[in-house]
């Protein structure tokens, strides 16, 4: 049994990520697939805290399915994104797709990502954990509940208890969506374990028409967040630009989950 992630007789864990507290209210992770130049994450930076956006993702190595395709400016994006956050003061997300990038990351962000296909890649889940930053683990796309769950205890058997799991959809039979996003299940991960649960509308879907309802309906379901692809022109992305909101549309969703009342989602929740 996953005795440390489970749910026992203490409450939520809330997690720390630079001083965004994750657990206690809905927090939005926002920020481009790919950080692809300077530009592009100072502007995406500055939307996500214009419009209420608590940390600011990016991806500098990125896991492609297809070799051939762009994968992530390296090291080189981790500084960029550093340098945004310093300028916009957020906190930061990046995946790690090998130990061997976890110096870099753990010298300039804030939360370290574990990406889907490396949810049962223990050996760089440990590692990760042993940054002491803060985990953000995705369910890997064929991943049960309790894989997840198991994944989790991992990393707090090395001592690290800040980790967050995240929702992205799982391998289903319909292309008209990317996966399927199991809201269902992120709702019975939050019965399950004291970790706070949030969720990847983007890639749980791959269409950004999907993206803002979804969010909204993790908020009234009383779940701790939602991690967003956002670009400045979706269109001349590098890496997903189906799935990217543009920073009007985010601005938008922004407002209106602003107008879900936190005493209301709270109810709705039935906590
Ligand atoms: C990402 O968040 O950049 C990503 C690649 O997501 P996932 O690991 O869920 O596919
Ligand atoms: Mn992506």
């Amino acid at each position: 049994m996953y005795e440390l992630a489970r749910r026992g007789s203490s409450g939520d864990t809330i997690v720390d990520v630079g001083g965004v507290r994750i657990g206690n209210g809905f927090v939005v992770m926002a920020g481009p697939c790919a950080i692809e130049d300077d530009i592009q994450i100072e502007t995406v930076a500055r939307a996500v805290n214009a419009h209420g956006g608590a940390i600011l993702r990016g991806g500098a190595y990125k896991p492609r399915t297809s070799p051939y395709s762009f994968q992530g400016l390296g090291d080189t994006g981790v500084e960029l994104i550093a340098r945004a956050s310093r300028h916009h003061r957020l906190p930061t997300v990046v995946e790690a797709l090998d130990a061997e990038q976890l110096p870099v990351l753990a010298q300039h962000v804030s939360m370290i990502q574990i990406g889907a296909r490396n949810m049962q890649n223990f050996t760089l889940v440990k590692a990760a954990a042993r940054t002491g930053l803060p985990i953000l683990l995705k369910r890997g796309p064929a991943a049960t509940l309790d894989e997840v769950l198991y994944a989790a205890e991992y990393a707090l058997l090395e001592g690290n208890a800040n980790v967050v799991l995240c929702e992205r959809g799982i391998r289903g039979f319909d292309p008209q969506t990317r996966n399927v996003f199991d809201l269902a299940g992120a709702l019975r991960l939050k019965e399950l374990t004291h970790l706070p649960v949030i969720v990847d509308p983007s890639h749980a879907t791959g269409r950004r028409s999907l993206i803002p309802p979804l969010v909204l309906a993790a908020a009234a379901a009383g779940l701790d967040g939602a991690m967003i692809e956002i670009h400045p022109e979706p269109a001349r992305s590098r890496s997903d630009a189906e799935q990217a909101l543009d920073l009007e549309t985010f601005a938008d969703l922004m407002c209106r989950l602003g107008a879900l009342a936190p005493s209301k989602v709270a109810s709705l929740a039935g906590r």
